[in-house]
């Protein structure tokens, strides 16, 4: 079988202290991979400039001149890490590689298992999941914060890979697949679990970003972690709606309560009425906002107008004579 044409694909926002590092060790690892036979020697490295605002464009425009294999693209603004992974997934996409392996442009993602991803590839896996086995490089904090990022992700019933981010390779039918989503807010850690399709990971040891700083400050994390939530899960509503009923449910054993105090004199007098209609509304008002809450979930999960299914593999003759891929 002859060596798969794949794209290695890195969104870069800001990285002029690491590029020229990344990219060094990044073509002598694709070079390694074609010389091993890993690669066909049409492949390519494909860096998308996130709307940069230091010498990021340069470094990569001039590096582009000397190298055949080295493509870059450059977007108009900073539009984030997920939309810069989906622009360059498209180019590639266009472009006809047979797959696409994305990583973050400070080698944070261990190049070194580049090799994994293809055999598994070869192997017949459109989806290979790069999965953090070791996070000893990432500060204290940082690692917490991610924990109960997965935590929080599992709890609202978003289908997450544990401990993978963004390092991973996507066949072309998956990508196909992934781009037919129309949504905006993407969460593409969250989207390709969704496509299906046989996948498989693989583990590596996360290492210290080269140079530069993370792009993800906290802001930034949070930010993310609610686009999460909230593309993926109607949860939150349901426990509005939950809470209502627990509430409205209780307002009758208060009124109860509330009477036998009444009988038995233990209260002022405007005491009984008005801690019922406290319980009693507010039990309703959660009910009707949960009520209101479930419409407005069920128009979210329309509006996004996600394809239902994804076809695998096609037998039979009238396929074979009009292939559909
Ligand atoms: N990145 C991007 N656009 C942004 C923020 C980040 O393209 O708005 C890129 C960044 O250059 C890097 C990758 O996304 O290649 C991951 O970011 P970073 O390494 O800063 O995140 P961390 O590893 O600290 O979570
Ligand atoms: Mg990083």
């Amino acid at each position: 079988m002859s060596s798969p044409r794949i794209c290695f694909l890195l969104p870069c926002y800001n990285e002029e202290h690491a590029l020229p590092i990344t990219i060094e060790k990044i073509k002598d690892k694709f070079q390694a991979l074609i010389h091993q036979g890993f690669l066909s020697s049409n492949s390519a490295i494909l860096f998308v400039d996130d709307g940069s605002k230091d010498k990021t464009w340069e470094i990569l425009a001039s590096q582009s001149q000397n190298e055949p294999f080295l493509l870059v693209i450059r977007l108009s603004k900073n539009s984030g890490h997920q939309n810069a992974l989906l622009a360059g997934l498209t180019e590639a996409y266009v472009l006809g590689f047979e797959a696409v392996i994305t990583m973050d442009a400070d080698l944070q993602d261990d190049i070194d298992v580049l090799e994994d991803f293809i055999k598994k590839f070869s192997e017949g896996y459109d989806i290979v999941y790069g999965v953090r086995s070791d996070r000893t490089t990432d500060s204290f904090f940082k690692r917490e914060t991610a924990l109960v990022f997965y935590k929080l992700m599992r709890l609202f019933g978003v289908p997450l890979v544990y401990n993978h981010a963004d390092y991973r390779l996507m066949s072309r039918r998956a990508i196909e697949a992934l781009l037919s989503f129309p949504e905006r807010n993407l969460f593409l850690r969250g989207l390709v679990p969704l496509l299906g399709f046989p996948s498989t990971e693989v583990f590596y040891k996360r290492q210290q970003r080269v140079a530069g700083e993370t792009k993800y400050p906290l802001k930034k994390m949070i930010a993310f972690a609610l686009n999460g939530i909230t593309s993926f899960s109607i949860q939150p509503i349901r426990w509005v709606t939950i809470t209502g009923f627990v509430v409205f449910s209780i307002s009758f054993l208060i009124l109860l309560y509330a009477l036998v105090k009444k009988i038995t004199g233990e209260t002022v007098s405007g005491w009984t009425s008005l801690i019922f209609s406290l319980w009693f509304l507010g039990g309703l008002i959660l009910v009707s906002l949960g009520i209101i809450g479930e419409y407005i979930g069920r128009i979210y999960v329309e509006v996004k107008q996600r394809p239902r299914f994804f076809v695998e593999k096609r037998e039979g003759r009238l396929f074979r004579e009009k292939p559909h891929v």
